[in-house]
């Protein structure tokens, strides 16, 4: 069967890997969560207290090796070997991977690994700039957003299920840091492609989310 993308692109709590990880199940494909990929270079920054200079990173990330392998169909990250699917999660590494990821270095590193995995297996890419980047050609895009407050409560409720000790006000300003960030940078910044189909979240389910994108899908 011929090869295809699913691209999901939105601001961060949107719903995108809820919802990807929905669509990869339904329609048995591969999920690449590629947020991960730039917080695992964000954890290796935040570690090695690197500067968010660009030529300095660009050196820096030529001793640097971030790859994913799906164990069981779950994605796994690796650090220069370090499996670090569960630390990229914890606090701090958002804001560096948020961070480092305007850098055109990061993301020219991480470019060749999003297309090669897309081009190897069917999957669902969640991410900010898929469709507009990455896979400018997917078969079907997406552009998934909500509300400030909507996105700040889900991923609230998230970390404290986690176990992380959080504030809501604490992950509304993240929140809206990251959003200025991701939007303003001047390298693949977070855009909805003219081709994608916007969803907002505010009301919905995640599996409503993801049955209205299957209707798209089968249409
Ligand atoms: O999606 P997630 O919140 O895990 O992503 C972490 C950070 O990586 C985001 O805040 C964003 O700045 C960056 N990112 C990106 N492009 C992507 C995926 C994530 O710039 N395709």
């Amino acid at each position: 069967m011929k090869v295809y993308n699913i691209a999901i692109d939105g601001p961060s709590g949107a719903g995108k890997s809820t919802v990807a990880k929905i669509l990869a199940g339904r329609l048995g494909i591969m999920y690449l969560d590629t947020g991960a990929l730039y917080r695992a270079v964000g954890l290796k920054a935040m570690r090695c207290g690197w500067d968010e200079n660009d030529e300095k990173v660009a050196a820096l990330l030529e001793d640097t090796d971030v790859s994913v392998r799906f164990e069981n169909g779950l994605q796994k990250v690796y650090l220069d070997g370090e499996d670090v699917t569960e630390a990229i999660r914890l606090g701090g590494v958002s804001e560096y991977g948020s961070r480092f990821s305007a850098l055109p270095s990061v993301r020219r590193a991480l470019l060749g690994m999003q297309r090669k995995a897309a081009s190897e297996a069917s999957c669902v890419l969640d991410g900010r700039d898929i469709g507009t980047c990455v896979l400018p050609d997917a078969e079907y895009k997406f552009f998934l957003t909500a509300s400030v407050d909507n996105r700040a409560k889900r991923r609230y409720e998230e970390l404290k299920n986690k176990g992380q000790s959080v504030t809501l006000e604490k992950v509304r300003e993240d929140i809206v840091a990251r959003d200025e960030r991701d939007t303003n940078r001047p390298v693949a910044p977070l855009r909805k492609a003219d081709d994608a189909i916007e969803i907002n979240s505010d009301d919905m389910s995640a599996d409503e989310v993801a049955e209205r994108m299957i209707g798209y899908i089968r249409k």
